[in-house]
């Protein structure tokens, strides 16, 4: 008799297959996704036990909260927010380029708290408490490996910027009259308009492009225009971006996206303010409030980098600062990360001409204008980064008067070697005399340019001036341009531009 033990057998290892097949298929289908951070409000002087999304249990107590304004629009610049984690107290600071801190078993990071409601231009943070906070077990990463990529094919904040609530100030400079403060809880990332790539930091569905939207849906966390592309993604959260200077055709509402898939090139169009940035607006409804708030994107645009790019080093001098003259600011490189050794040198480069060395300088202005100032990083294993620190300083004897306000940019900015032409973009604000004028940082003659003259009712229109330029050898670049107004104010701005045999 012929056995049928081994085709059974058979049968039930195929069966088996096709089971594991289906299973997993359908577990892609109705993957029930959560992010590994979880979300907490408090008022002072409450204590609340959290589960953590491992299962942990962590007891969260808000103590007190110290925000520090400017003198000229009252704006809060940080706010230092005290904690207790399971008896263990700490000081943190809310938003402003600031990453989560290991507190006991958290990671906690505290994205907004409810002083910044009181002169903010809009509520879009949705917070009943006085302080929100983000809590990931210790050691977890911010958003799962595989799930979220840089958006934009560009170094590391190669132009200017705005995130975690700084105010705004790039295009035209702040403006002391205004005491409606745009808070930018969004993330801004400055670049060259037409030429640097908008990527999809996630995969998920395209819900509005060019204006249009996918019927059955109607309820968006802001409005919806030419320039902007809204992608839900599996966590349900509404990833933004805005001012786009073309999208992709393969960009249309009911698309699926891929991680990583382009969107369109960067540019003004829309709200913009005329300068050219990606805004990345992380949006959901998981708030006490049901409300659409606000996700601080800066957490996991940085691990997405780091992960993408594995820098050794990152400098980090922002947020910019707002002064009148004669009074003092506190430049702080303490944000700057190394990712293989210590940092063993905080060296500044102010544009006086002077250096200093050391993570925190005090600096005064006697002169109004843009200043922009040099921090370069260094590690122990001889790493070095750059980054700059913007100021704008007005004339306490004349708060009305503006001050010019430059935003410069480069590209390409990844992979740039010796010889290849590197394109020069620059745009002044608040002037329309005089030239702007590039120092390569590389011994090369200096470059005149001429951007238009900006529009304040028609920013979006006109090309920023551009130059090519080439570097010869390896190196790190400081690359600078200024451009002075009719009274001699200076708006200066700077680029660090990598050159690398590759
Ligand atoms: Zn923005």
């Amino acid at each position: 008799m012929v056995s049928i033990y081994p085709i059974t057998r058979e049968i039930k290892l195929l069966a088996g297959l096709i089971l594991l097949i289906i299973l997993s298929v359908s577990c892609n289908d109705t993957q029930v996704v959560t992010p590994i951070r979880v979300v907490a409000e408090l008022d002072i002087g409450e204590s609340q036990d959290i589960e953590l999304s491992n299962g942990d249990m962590v007891k969260i107590g808000l103590l007190q909260v110290d925000v520090v304004r400017d003198s000229l629009r009252n704006a809060i610049r940080s706010a230092h927010v005290k904690i207790s984690v399971d008896g263990k107290e700490a000081t943190i600071i809310s938003g402003n380029y600031n990453l989560p801190v290991t507190v006991g078993k958290v990671q906690i990071d505290c994205p907004v708290v409810k002083n910044y409601s009181t002169n903010s231009r809009r509520e879009i943070w949705a917070l009943e408490k006085d302080a929100r906070f983000r809590l990931w077990p210790g050691g977890s990463p911010y958003i799962a490996p595989g799930t979220f990529v840089y958006p934009v094919r560009q170094e590391w904040l190669a132009s200017m910027s705005q995130s975690g609530n700084e105010p705004t100030y790039v295009d035209w400079g702040e403006s002391v009259a205004n005491k409606e403060i745009y808070y930018h809880e969004g993330h801004d990332i400055g670049g060259a308009e037409g030429l640097d790539e908008i990527l999809s930091a996630t995969a998920g569905l395209v819900v509005s492009a060019n204006g249009d939207t996918l019927e059955g849906y109607d309820d968006f966390p802001g409005d919806i225009r030419k320039d902007v592309v809204y992608i839900v993604n599996d966590l349900g959260w509404y990833l933004r971006y805005s001012h786009l200077d073309s999208t992709d055709p393969a960009i249309k509402p009911g698309t699926r996206v891929k991680m990583g898939q382009r969107i369109g090139f960067m540019g003004k169009q829309g709200g913009s303010g005329g300068w050219v940035h990606l805004h990345l607006g992380i949006s959901h409804k998981e708030t006490s409030t049901g409300d659409w708030g606000i996700e601080d994107a800066y957490p996991y645009v940085w691990e997405a980098y780091v992960r993408q790019y594995n820098p050794a080093l990152i400098a980090v001098a922002r947020p910019h600062h707002l002064l009148w003259t004669g009074q003092e600011a506190t430049l702080d490189g303490r944000k700057s990360r190394s990712f293989t050794g210590d940092i063993i040198s905080y060296e500044w480069t102010f544009c006086d001409g002077t250096t200093a060395e050391g993570a925190l300088q005090k600096r005064t202005y006697g002169k109004p204008g843009e200043y922009s100032e040099i921090l370069k990083v260094t590690d122990s294993k001889g790493n070095v980064d750059y980054d700059f620190t913007v100021i704008q300083v007005y004339d306490r004897g004349d708060p009305e008067k503006t001050i010019p306000a430059i935003q410069p940019a480069y590209h390409p900015s990844l992979d740039i070697k010796p010889g290849d032409p590197v394109t020069f973009l620059v745009r002044t604000f608040n002037t329309d005399v005089g030239n702007e004028v590039w120092n390569f940082g590389d011994g090369s003659p200096q470059d005149t340019v001429k951007s238009e003259t900006v529009d304040r009712r028609n920013f979006t229109k006109g090309k920023f001036a551009e130059t090519v330029h080439s570097f010869s050898a390896p190196g790190h670049y400081v690359v600078s341009v200024e451009r002075s107004d009719e009274s001699g104010l200076t708006a200066i701005a700077r680029l660090h531009v990598m050159v690398k045999n590759y």
